[in-house]
């Protein structure tokens, strides 16, 4: 054990880790009925983010609103980084491309503990990101998920491009062309703004993913504990545009 995982496991943040590693040990077929037995007992650090899933939205798109007009708030990151010490209860979670333009915590104008971002070039749901999300939702209460597109997105470019021109980019980044492959092709059949198109399919299509990943995310939607919703950033307003909603 490395001295940051040994440092990890007196910390309050992995016995959430050991409770999930318990519960996926544990018969995972089972409903979020016995997930509430890995749940967090002590209280929540924030209690102002214990919040319906549509509550949670509403005050996602409020805080992009004041991102958007520029008037964030000032965060108490000094004083909340001692109630965070000990455990988390973000809001809600964010499936975000890793573009440097975008950058959840600040376009919603949030502080620590609010968000539990997964960022990957492409905002696609892979198999690591699905089990992150599926912590967020089981262990951590998270009740919802935004799937964050953005405009002019160089992984999807890259897709129509490899595809178009049957070539395969170089590197790793061909794993990126596969998962994104799917929106790509769908938008290139429908013509007129590729690019665009593509954007907002790989959205559609990664909440769709994400609302029926079974066990945790599919039972958590159907029993009105999650919502999965989709957006896109707009680079040059800052807005978020919410096209998929669940
Ligand atoms: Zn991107």
């Amino acid at each position: 054990m490395c001295e940051k995982c040994a440092r990890d496991t007196d910390a309050g943040i992995s016995r959430s880790r050991r409770s999930f590693i318990h519960l996926a040990g544990s018969g995972l077929g089972l409903a979020l009925s016995g997930v509430a037995v890995a749940k967090e007992t002590k209280p929540p650090p924030k209690p102002q983010n214990v919040l319906s899933p549509d509550a949670a939205l509403k005050r996602l798109m409020e805080g992009n609103a004041r991102y958007v007009d520029g008037v964030a708030r000032r965060h108490d990151f000094k004083h909340e980084r001692e109630a965070l010490a000990g455990g988390q209860n973000p809001f809600a979670a964010v499936l975000s491309c890793a573009d440097s333009r975008i950058a959840p915590e600040y376009g919603f104008d949030t502080g620590r503990g609010d968000l539990f971002v997964c960022r990957v070039a492409g905002n696609f749901a892979g198999t690591e990101t699905i089990a992150s999300l599926e912590y967020a939702v089981a262990v951590l209460n998270t009740p919802l998920i935004l799937v964050l597109g953005h405009d002019a997105c160089g992984a999807v470019d890259a897709t129509l491009k490899a595809l178009k021109d049957n070539t395969s980019p170089p590197g790793h980044i061909p794993s990126l062309v596969d998962a994104i492959a799917p929106a790509a092709k769908a938008a290139m059949q429908q013509g007129g703004d590729v690019l665009n198109k593509a954007i907002r399919q790989n959205v559609v299509d990664n909440v769709g993913k994400l609302k029926s990943a079974a066990p945790i995310l599919s039972a958590a939607v159907e029993q009105g504990k999650l919502k999965i919703a989709g957006g896109i950033y707009r680079l040059t307003t800052g807005t978020v545009d919410l096209i998929a909603q669940g």
